[in-house]
């Protein structure tokens, strides 16, 4: 039954339900075509993504993210511009390629004004050379289109789930928190011409398989390039903590966010995709475990390590005590065990979206 799906062109919503339930034997049968499929695709080559996490201020309040806006549990920071240009400096010196500027929302014109200097200060500190993902919430298209004229290339934005009803499970219902207005996003990304990236948690409460196989086809139709998405990781000063005896057991969560990325993989070739930061706080090589499947790009948090607990989306956070350098290291050793090579000074931008300009 396995081998009959995983040799399909196209796969139907019931083969991704199967493939997503599949037992033990199967799995190890859909990790290996998905790992094949990576290779002949994308090839061997993992890229760097240096992630600053410049701020945790946010003005939404997402039911599941230790950071929102009514939790008063926590230190608020946000790094000054010389912080966040010594960062991309260091990413820069490393060799990284690239760099993620990501924070919590925030919507004004100082906001906007203070990426726009940053984006461009970080293009003229590596002469242009390092590429720069942003992940900064819901903007407007002009806003958008002021950051990708500044240097952005490529933006994040996590439907977190594409079912209307679940969406509104995990985030309160105002208009700060509006699902058509985040897919209005996501079209607008990709209008102003960013490689447009999205994602979702897996193993929320209230998920379904059938959910998590319209993400899939959700990413599909959307015709995104690049994905992130990762384990749900409760926190306790959240309000959806209150569903945690509901939720499956972390490993599962963990084998079910291999099984999407396999997935996806299968789905769309040639996509980049990430081995999310979660994956780590559950299995302490879960990010590489995630490269032997499909995923080709990873995260380095690059931020400086005294603000590092205060990123706390959830909780086991991994790496918050290390500084940038020991990251680093201790990456490089890793995927090359995992039997991946490092794109050094490489972009490794989304072969899809290449593509499509072709
Ligand atoms: N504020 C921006 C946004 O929401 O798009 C970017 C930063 S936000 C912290 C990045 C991602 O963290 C979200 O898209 C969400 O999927 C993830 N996240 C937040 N809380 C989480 C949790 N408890 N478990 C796993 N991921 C979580
Ligand atoms: Fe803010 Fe993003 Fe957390 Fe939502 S997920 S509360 S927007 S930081």
């Amino acid at each position: 039954m396995i081998n009959h799906i995983l040799n399909k062109n196209t796969l139907s919503k019931t083969d991704i339900i199967s493939l997503l339930k599949a037992n033990k034997e199967d799995t190890i049968k859909l990790f290996k075509k998905a790992y094949d499929v990576k290779i002949k695709t994308v090839g061997n080559k993992v890229y760097f993504r240096g992630l600053v996490e410049f701020s945790n201020i946010c003005e939404k309040d997402c039911l599941y993210c230790g950071i929102r806006k009514s939790n008063t549990n926590f230190e608020k920071y946000n790094l000054s511009d010389k912080e966040i240009i010594e960062a991309a400096k260091f990413a820069y010196k490393e060799d990284y390629g690239s760099l993620v500027l990501q924070s919590g929302e925030l919507k004004s014109e100082y906001f906007t004004n203070r990426i726009t200097t940053l984006l461009k200060g970080i293009k003229e500190i590596s002469n242009n050379e390092l590429g720069i993902t942003i992940s900064l919430g819901e903007q407007t298209e002009k806003t958008y289109k002021k950051w990708f004229d500044a240097g952005a290339h490529r933006y994040l934005l996590r439907i977190e789930s594409s079912n209307k009803d679940l969406y509104y499970k995990i985030h309160p219902q105002n208009k700060k928190h509006n699902f058509e207005e985040r897919i209005e996003c996501l079209k607008s990304l990709k209008k102003v011409g960013y490689q447009t990236g999205t994602g979702i948690m897996i193993g929320l409460p209230f998920q379904t398989y059938e959910d998590l196989a319209n993400d899939l086809l959700f990413m599909k139709e959307l015709d995104i390039d690049m994905c992130g998405m990762g384990p749900y990781i409760e926190h306790e000063d959240t309000p959806l903590f209150k569903f945690k005896d509901e939720l499956m057991p972390l490993k599962e969560r963990f084998t079910l966010t291999l099984k999407m990325i396999a997935v996806l993989r299968l789905i769309m070739p040639n996509i980049n995709i990430a081995a999310a930061t979660a994956l780590q706080a559950i299995d302490p090589l879960g990010r590489e475990k995630a490269m032997k499947i499909g995923a080709n790009i990873i995260m380095p948090n690059i931020t400086p390590g005294m603000y590092r607990d205060d990123y706390s989306l959830y909780q086991n956070k991994p790496c918050t005590d290390e500084e940038a350098s020991d990251c680093k290291n201790c990456l490089e050793a890793r995927i090359t065990i995992a039997g991946s090579e490092i794109g050094y000074n490489e972009w490794g931008d989304s072969l899809h979206f290449k593509n499509k300009l072709l």
